[in-house]
């Protein structure tokens, strides 16, 4: 099957080395250069240990970051590692073609995608595929270019985080406040980050009381996080975002689907989002190995095998089913964010 693997990210590399492993030579199409990715705070959930098991590294990431909740077998919930580290090791002997990006998918007369066009720095190319694998994330411009929905749903709240270069002392420490609200923070060997919910206010006014402020309300809030904020001496270090959930219908047209972040993200509650994503890449290189010679009824078995775990988890967000959020209550003293005078 001439496979064609749109995002060489996450779930792309991973998709792109579990097919590899049952003797498939997909072509990755990546858009940034080699090495280059968004520094955050990050953990790898149980649902990805599966694939990255089978692929060979999840040992290697367990020794170079820090369990949370480990149990007596070994295993644990989570591992919170530099995310760079879970990013090099799927690139490592991994032929992916760096500074490509996908700008049109390429139909036949009844409408099916046949491939894509990509541009690089060598110009423009087409390159035919029997299917064509959307890993390129949140925006996903190849889902787009497919005319497969997406429902985006703002969060009720928006999120405030830091990054630190202190290891900061636990792995995962998360609490709740009084208006159903959260905080977080999450430590690896080599530094830590924070979250929390607050006000959707823009990013000028929550970032407005300064970096003293926002440390000194964390600390109060999640005593776990005073040495992962300690290492924060800038504001910017402090990001604020407003998240949305996203979710879609159908993932599939003839000769294109979607997997990852492209086809559902979840909220920042569940730390989930690349477990599950690396969860499609596996499922589906078995589907593909199951018909390696039709890829309807591989993305038809995918879905079949998918649906009912990817489902739940969007039904059941936090983000949709918390019973009261920001807003609906009085935060507690010294919780809300901004402070309310
Ligand atoms: C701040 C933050 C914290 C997070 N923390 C966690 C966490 O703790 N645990 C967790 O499980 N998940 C977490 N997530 C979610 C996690 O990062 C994503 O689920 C994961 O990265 C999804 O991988 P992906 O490969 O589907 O998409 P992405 O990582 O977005 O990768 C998409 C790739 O496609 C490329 N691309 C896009 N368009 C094109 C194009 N036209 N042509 C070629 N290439 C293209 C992009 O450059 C990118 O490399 C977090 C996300 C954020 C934003």
């Amino acid at each position: 099957m001439n496979i064609v693997i749109c995002g060489g990210g996450m779930v792309g590399m991973t998709l792109a080395r579990l097919l590899r492993l049952r003797g498939q030579e997909p072509i990755v199409l990546e858009r940034m250069p080699e090495g280059a990715f968004i520094p955050r705070g990050y953990m790898l959930p149980f649902q990805g240990f599966p694939p990255l098991e089978e692929i060979g590294i999840l040992s290697e990431l367990r020794s170079e970051g820090w369990d949370i909740a480990p149990r007596e077998d070994g295993s644990s919930v989570a591992i919170c590692v530099q995310v760079g580290k879970i990013l090099g090791a799927l690139a490592r002997d991994l032929p992916v073609e760096y500074g490509h990006t996908v700008t049109e998918l390429v139909h036949d007369p009844t409408g099916r995608v046949v491939g894509v066009v990509a541009e690089g720095p060598d110009g423009m190319r087409t390159i035919p595929a029997d299917l064509v694998i959307a890993c390129d994330g949140f925006g996903s411009p190849v889902r787009q270019m497919a005319g497969l929905d997406a429902e985006i749903e703002p969060l009720a709240d928006a999120a405030l985080s830091f990054m630190s270069p202190e290891p900061g002392g636990v792995s995962f420490a998360m609490a709740y406040t009084s208006d159903g609200g959260h905080i977080g923070t999450l430590g690896w060997p080599e530094g830590s980050a924070g979250w929390r919910s607050c006000d959707r206010v823009g990013a000028e006014a929550a970032l407005a009381p300064g970096v003293d402020a926002i440390k000194k309300m964390w600390v109060e809030l999640l005593p776990e996080s005073e040495k992962a904020i300690s290492g924060v001496t800038s504001i910017d270090q402090v990001r604020y975002s407003e998240p949305s959930l996203l979710r879609c219908a159908e993932w599939w047209k003839p000769g294109v689907l979607l997997i990852g972040d492209s086809a559902h993200f979840f909220g920042p509650e569940t730390g989930v989002s690349s477990g599950i994503g690396m969860g499609d890449a596996h499922a589906l290189a078995e589907a593909i190995r199951q018909h390696p010679d039709n890829s309807d009824a591989a993305a038809q078995s995918f879905i079949t095998w998918r649906s009912p775990v990817v489902r739940p988890y969007e039904a059941m967000d936090p983000g949709r089913q918390r019973k009261f959020t920001i807003g609906d209550r009085e935060p507690g003293p010294g919780e809300a964010w901004p402070p309310r005078s």
